[in-house]
């Protein structure tokens, strides 16, 4: 299937999530993550009519960016290590893994505008997830009033990989109700309007819990270190 095709089948399943849980459509944006992929098949996408675009490191970021440029909107959304905030803080639309203070005053001190941070939270406790602890995320929060280059526009998550639905909604739900403990402290430099969970292998569960951006690689652009034989 051509990276159109399986655009058109990812909507059309998004739709199907959003039916069911009586959301709109609209609210779902879709992140093409592209890293395994080629600068070629990223074009792909944006030609297929995706509008961001997501990596999980600085130098596959930095590669994308010389090569498509502004037009799309670029995600980061892998761990970042501090000192590499300088290197792409000017490129950046939305930083997803925003998990501790040094990170945000780093941020903070290299950003010329205010960014759009996520702050991640391992919703599942899994040991090898990044991320606060659930319970540790609402005073981080407080923690980065005074930091007035972040807006903290949502929260993000990864499932366990697992095949027990269960237990990936019930990670999803509980980012949901983190992001509902915040917005009721109505904090302007938080309005955590959004919800970055789900990929290629449970995007339609997070959906269907409230995503409003959904991180989709292999399902999407593929895998071209799995893809050698063709
Ligand atoms: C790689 C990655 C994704 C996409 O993974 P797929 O399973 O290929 O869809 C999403 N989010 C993060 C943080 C990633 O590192």
């Amino acid at each position: 299937m051509s990276v159109k095709e399986r655009y058109e089948v990812i909507k059309s399943r998004i739709k199907h999530a959003c039916d069911k849980a009586g959301r709109s459509a609209n609210e779902v944006h879709i992140i093409a993550v592209t890293k395994y992929v080629s600068i070629d098949r990223a074009k792909e996408a944006l030609e297929a009519g995706v509008m961001h675009l997501g990596e999980n490191r600085d130098d596959g970021f930095l590669e994308k960016w010389n090569a498509l440029g502004d037009k799309p909107t670029w995600h980061f959304i892998g761990t970042l290590q501090s000192r590499k905030v300088k290197q792409i803080i000017d490129y950046v639309d939305f930083i997803h893994s925003l998990d501790r203070l040094s990170l945000a005053k780093e941020i903070n001190k290299r950003a010329q505008k205010e960014i759009k941070c996520f702050v991640q939270v391992n919703a599942s406790g899994e040991a090898s997830k990044h991320g606060l602890a659930p319970e540790e995320a609402i005073e981080f929060i407080h923690q980065l009033q005074s930091l007035t280059n972040i807006k903290v526009v949502g929260l993000m998550t990864m499932a366990p990989l697992t095949e027990d639905t269960k237990l990936i909604r019930n990670c999803f739900r509980k980012l949901k109700d983190i992001q509902k403990s915040i917005q009721s402290l109505n904090l302007s430099y938080a309005p955590c309007t959004e919800l970055s969970m789900g990929m290629s292998n449970d995007y339609e569960i997070a959906v269907e819990e409230g995503a409003t951006f959904v991180r989709i690689g292999t399902a999407l652009v593929g895998n071209e270190n799995s893809e050698v034989e063709k």
